[in-house]
């Protein structure tokens, strides 16, 4: 059957933007089962009420307003989502940000999210908009010379996302005149500059108008996180799917302030806790492991040396 370009297209954009957690707890009788994270099934953090750490100056200043102030995205689905009904954020980045406000003391209901794109993480970790970052945030030496990161707490690699129709694209090697899209100051838009000069690459502020791009024939494929793009193909599994193996490593930190070592390490001990624990695991399967993908074991947590 032939089918128009557009009428479709608008029609998923539409479903698209319709948040999974809006539609959650309408099941009527006979309903499909919603896919989106459920609420019960996600982890309760205990908040370590004795815990203090005077020696950082970011977490004296988030103790004394009362909360953290976190920097994440809000177009990832199972990653970091806003349902723009309700301004409420959920999604594997959100719950790391959670556990980790519980294990730094201060309560995880209280946290105050701020969405921050790809190409100003740096800005606003710099400036003390945020107190730390979770959305998908490749730690490398590059950055490390702006931010200071912990973890790793997750391991993604760089892929590809097509419609379900194309048949030419099967790996980074067919991009060769293709139009692809990524995010302004993302890792896999400076990968496919640096080792695809072929492909004709545009930039846009976030991924969710990639794919938009993508559904409405203006680009060929989108390019960024296996673990982001599989969150966009199981929102729209008749029209988009993920190609090919991932061609990268991008290990995911927690940015802080560069010059906030105590911070820094801090993290990384609550993120040992909650892997320890049993929480990161329990996050994963509520949110991220919707996507179907079974948890994998986290990766080892890199606790590089103040300096
Ligand atoms: N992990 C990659 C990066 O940090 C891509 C995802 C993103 O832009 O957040 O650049």
């Amino acid at each position: 059957m032939a089918r128009t370009r557009h009428a479709p297209a608008a029609l998923l954009l539409a479903l698209l933007l319709v948040p999974l957690l809006a539609v959650a707890g309408c099941g009527k009788e006979g309903s499909p089962p919603v896919k989106g994270p459920q609420p019960e099934a996600l982890p309760q953090y205990r908040v370590n009420t004795s815990f203090r750490l005077d020696s950082s100056p970011t977490w004296r200043r988030a103790e004394k307003r009362g909360h953290f102030t976190v920097g994440v995205k809000e177009d990832q689905p199972y990653l970091g989502e806003k349902d723009p009904a309700t301004g409420l954020y959920s999604g594997f980045d959100i719950e790391i940000a959670r556990m980790v406000s519980a294990s730094l003391g201060l309560d995880p209901a209280r946290i105050r999210f701020v969405t921050i794109a790809s190409a100003n993480r740096e800005t606003a970790l710099q400036n003390g908009q945020i107190d730390y970052y979770v959305g998908t945030y490749t730690i490398n030496d590059n950055r490390k010379k702006l931010v200071g990161f912990a973890g790793p707490y997750y391991m993604a690699g760089q892929d590809l996302l097509v419609r379900a129709d194309e048949t030419d694209i099967h790996g980074p090697q067919d991009l060769a005149g293709k139009r692809v899209c990524s995010a302004t100051g993302s890792t896999p838009y400076q990968r496919i500059k640096e080792d695809y000069p072929k492909a004709d690459l545009v930039a846009y502020d976030t991924y969710s108008i990639c794919v938009d791009n993508l559904l409405t024939y203006q680009v060929d494929a989108v390019t960024t996180d296996n673990a982001i793009l599989t969150g966009y193909a199981a929102k729209a599994p008749d029209e988009l799917r993920v190609v090919g193996a991932p061609f990268s490593q991008e290990p995911y930190g927690i940015g802080v302030p560069r010059s906030d070592n105590a911070l820094r390490f801090a993290i990384d001990d609550a993120l040992a806790e909650n892997e320890a624990n049993g929480n990161w695991e329990k996050a994963y399967d509520a949110t991220l492991g919707l996507s179907g993908v079974p948890a994998p074991k986290p990766p080892p947590i890199d606790r590089y040396p103040a300096g």
